[in-house]
C-alpha cells in the first residue's frame, strides 16, 4: 500500500475522509499515468488465449469429417457469434484417396465491420493431422495438434474479443481452414479447404461478384511453441507482394520489442498462404514458428505451449491490426 500524503489537515472529519479518498484517487491516476478509462482498447490475454487452446486440443484429434471436428466446429462457431461475429460456412465435399468415401469440409469465415470492402484476411487451419506420422513410437497413435491445429485457432478466438472495437479503414475476417493435412499417405494433397476458399473467390472476382478487397492476408500456424522463434518464412519473405506484409509485421515486433520474430527468412514451408496468394491473388504471408520438435509427433501437446508465447503472437496481430491505414 502507497502512503499518500493528505492535505486539508485539520478538516473535521467527515471533510478529511472524503479529502484522503480524493488523494488516493489522485495519486493512483498519476501512479498509472492516466485515469482507467472504460473505453480503453481491449488487450490480448495469452491467458485467456492458452485457455482457448486447452479446451480445444481437450476435444481430442479433429481430422477432418470426424466427430472432434464437428464438436471443435461448433465450439468456434458460438464463440465468434458471441464475440459478435458474422460467421458464414463454406462447405465442400473431397471423395477419400483410399475408402473413395465422400468426406465433408468446412471451412468458416468470420467477418469484423463487414461494410469495410478494405479488407485483411486472417487465417488459421483447424483440421488436426489424422496420425503423428513423425512419431518415432507410436505413429499410428493419438495426435491433439496442440500446437500444430489448435494455436493459431487459440489465437484467434482472443483476438475476437477486440474486433468489434477496431477503428480505422479495414475490415477483417478470420478464416478457420478445413484439412490443410487431411494427410493419411504421403502423397495426399495438403491445404484443400484453403484451396476451395482460393477457388471460389478467384471466380467470383472474375465474375465481378466480389464486394470487397483483401489488401493482404496473414496466416497463423504453429504459433503457440513455449520456446517460440518465429524466423520470415521463405515464400512469404521473397514474393515481391508479399514482402511488405513480412516487413510490417516484423516492424511492428521490433517497435514492441519483441524478439521472437526474427527478422530473417529461414524454413520454406507450404502452408495456407501458397493458395492464397497463387490462386486467389490475395497477398498472403505465413507467421510459422516451424522449430517445434514436437512436430507431427503424439508430444504436441499442451505442455508444449505456453501462454506467453500465444500472448507474445497475439500482441504483435493486434497491434499490427491496429496500425493498419
Ligand atoms: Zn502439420
Amino acid at each position: 500500500m502507497l502512503s499518500v500524503r493528505v492535505p486539508g489537515r485539520g478538516l473535521p472529519v467527515s471533510r478529511r475522509f472524503f479529502s484522503r479518498v480524493a488523494a488516493v484517487m489522485l495519486a493512483l491516476a498519476v501512479i498509472n499515468g492516466r485515469p482507467a478509462a472504460a473505453d480503453e482498447p481491449p488487450a490480448f490475454s495469452g491467458d485467456r488465449a492458452m485457455a482457448h487452446l486447452e479446451a480445444i486440443a481437450n476435444l481430442g484429434p479433429r481430422p477432418s469429417g470426424s466427430t472432434g471436428m464437428d464438436r471443435q466446429r461448433a465450439l468456434l462457431v458460438k464463440h465468434f457469434r458471441e464475440a459478435g461475429g458474422t460467421v458464414r460456412s463454406q462447405a465442400f465435399q473431397i471423395r477419400d484417396r483410399r475408402t473413395g468415401q465422400p468426406v465433408r469440409m468446412e471451412n468458416l469465415i468470420v467477418e469484423w465491420h463487414p461494410d469495410r470492402v478494405d479488407r485483411v484476411l486472417l487465417g488459421a487451419h483447424y483440421d488436426t493431422r489424422p496420425f503423428p506420422d513423425r512419431d518415432p513410437v507410436d505413429p499410428q497413435g493419438v495426435f491433439v495438434g496442440a500446437n500444430d491445429g489448435a494455436s493459431g485457432v487459440a489465437v484467434l478466438m482472443e483476438l475476437a474479443g477486440a474486433m468489434p472495437a477496431l477503428a480505422g479503414p479495414v475490415g477483417v475476417d478470420f478464416v478457420l481452414f478445413d484439412a490443410e493435412e487431411y494427410v493419411v499417405a504421403p502423397r495426399d494433397p495438403y491445404c484443400l479447404g484453403s484451396n476451395f476458399f482460393a477457388r471460389e473467390h478467384a471466380a467470383a472476382r472474375q465474375k465481378g461478384d466480389l464486394p470487397y478487397l483483401y489488401r493482404c492476408g496473414v496466416i497463423l500456424d504453429m504459433v503457440g511453441d513455449k520456446n517460440l522463434e518465429i524466423w520470415q518464412e521463405q515464400h512469404s519473405a521473397s514474393w515481391p507482394d508479399t514482402r511488405p506484409v513480412v516487413d510490417s509485421i516484423w516492424n511492428v515486433a521490433a517497435r514492441l520489442n519483441v524478439r521472437e520474430f526474427v527478422p530473417r527468412p529461414k524454413y520454406t514451408v507450404e502452408d495456407d498462404h501458397v493458395p492464397l496468394r497463387m490462386i486467389a491473388r490475395i497477398p498472403t504471408c505465413d507467421v510459422i514458428d516451424f522449430d517445434y520438435p514436437q512436430w507431427h509427433t503424439t508430444q504436441d501437446t499442451a505442455e508444449h505451449c505456453s501462454a506467453e508465447s500465444l500472448g507474445t503472437v497475439g500482441r504483435v496481430m493486434l497491434e499490427w491490426l491496429r496500425e493498419q491505414k
